[in-house]
């Protein structure tokens, strides 16, 4: 990994410009709700991908019309290690309760017809799972079927400067 400070607002708006096609044609609403001055220590690349992965999953199992959200906010405070907690949250079909388990599995996809028309290998997840793991970090998610799905990861803090820098 190549660790640098990588600013969260600038990383979002870059992943939502390459998104936003796909969230066109399906009409789906992109929202941001990322602090302006929130960096994390990260590889650039791989936090690219990985949040690039939990939104192109967001807009695909979102239907016509629907939402998905990126919000990030800092955890703890004082001498406490630090995290920011980025959370990825859709208006999609959701996860059944008993895929949730095992969702972040190498090929694991739920409901294999389903999702074979949206051409995905079932690997995303599990590399999502990989590189958050390799910065120290971790994932879990929250899901109800037909109501939407939210992909919550903490990492660690890197600093919060003022708006004058
Ligand atoms: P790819 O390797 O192209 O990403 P994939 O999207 O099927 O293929 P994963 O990203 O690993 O694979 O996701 C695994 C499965 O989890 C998906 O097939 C889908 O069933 C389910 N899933 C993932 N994200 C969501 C979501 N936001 N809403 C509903 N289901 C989801
Ligand atoms: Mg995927």
């Amino acid at each position: 990994l190549e660790y640098a400070p990588v600013h969260l607002k600038e990383l979002f708006d870059s992943i939502f410009e390459m998104l936003d096609p796909a969230a066109r044609k399906k009409s789906i609403v992109l929202l941001q709700g990322v602090p302006e001055h929130l960096f994390i220590e990260g590889d650039e690349d791989r936090l690219r991908q990985i949040f690039m992965n939990l939104l192109s999953n967001a807009i695909s199992y979102t239907l016509e019309g629907g939402r998905v959200k990126v919000e990030a906010e800092v955890l703890g405070d004082g001498d406490e290690a630090e995290k920011v907690r980025i959370t990825v949250t859709d208006t999609g079909i959701g996860i059944p309760k008993k895929d949730l388990p095992r969702i972040f599995e190498r090929f694991y996809r739920v409901d294999k017809a389903r999702s074979r028309s949206s051409g995905g290998t079932g690997l995303g997840l599990s590399i999502v799972k990989h590189l958050t793991e390799l910065h120290r970090g971790t994932i879990r998610v929250e899901s109800k079927v037909g109501e939407g799905s939210s992909f919550i990861v903490e990492l660690p803090f890197m600093q919060y400067h003022d708006a004058e820098s």
